[in-house]
């Protein structure tokens, strides 16, 4: 299942984050380390966001493999931001694998990524997404779990949930009507990162004054931490916590 990261601290190239680390996030696409039996390589296309100071997040993305888009290299290598999120997709079956289908998912300052599946997909959702405003549900950018996800996570984010809430919410309404669904979310609104671990791996490296949260370390750096499962990450550069989801 898909490989995904978000990064908040002093501007860095984009290349550092997907490209030039030793287990960057391109490695990850084609030679993953920790899929968990969700999959084999992460083909089905990518997508970053980031935040050009102080407006809306810019998204780049491809249904293609991300070691094969052309421009990738010379935007990654031109663009800094203190903020990001990038994902590389390995398509759950049945589902469309087009450029927006790939995440991120953008709304506004929001940036959304899943790394994972619902299961009995479409039916065990069909209850939580009756419940959304139609014109959401005829906007969403792919038929897929994932925007689902994302539509639900809105509709909590617009109603003035602290984002760290409306993240375990979802968690904890998806599970009930699709218990064994893996619920790796990661959002963020530029300040802000908030992560799920329910199914997949994940690992943060907190510095001072920046941190990085990825499906996997992107390089040796003792600084890594493990996340365990079940588990709900609030990031901001200079703060982290990691509880546990009830
Ligand atoms: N189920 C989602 C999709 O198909 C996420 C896939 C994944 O994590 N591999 O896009």
């Amino acid at each position: 299942m898909c490989r995904h990261l978000g990064y908040l601290g002093p501007p860095v190239p984009l290349k550092d984050l997907l490209l030039d680390p030793p287990h960057a996030l391109v490695t990850q696409a084609w030679a993953p380390r920790d899929m968990r039996g969700g999959g084999t390589i992460n083909a089905d296309g990518f997508g970053v966001g980031w935040y050009p100071s102080a407006s809306e997040p810019v998204r780049y993305a491809s249904a293609m493999p991300v070691w094969s888009d052309p421009a990738l290299p010379q935007l990654a290598a031109v663009t800094s931001a203190g903020a990001a999120l990038a994902a590389v997709r390995s398509a759950t079956v049945g589902m469309p694998v087009t450029e927006p289908a790939a995440a991120p998912f953008v709304s506004g300052r929001w940036l959304f990524s899943h790394n994972g599946v619902v299961r009995d997909w479409p039916r065990s959702l069909t209850g939580l997404a009756g419940e959304l405003p139609v014109k959401n549900l005829l906007t969403l950018p792919a038929p897929t779990d994932s925007a689902v996800l994302f539509a639900l996570l809105l509709a909590k984010l617009r109603s003035g949930e602290p984002a760290a809430k409306a993240v375990a919410g979802v968690v904890t309404e998806v599970l009930a009507v699709a218990p064994g669904s893996r619920l790796n979310l990661l959002l963020t609104d530029g300040a802000q990162l908030v992560a799920t671990t329910l199914g997949h791996s994940l690992s943060v490296r907190a510095r001072r004054g920046s941190v990085l949260i990825a499906s996997e370390p992107l390089d040796a750096d003792p600084a890594w931490q493990s996340i365990p499962d079940n588990r709900l990450v609030v990031a901001t550069a200079s703060s982290l916590s990691v509880e546990e989801i009830s």
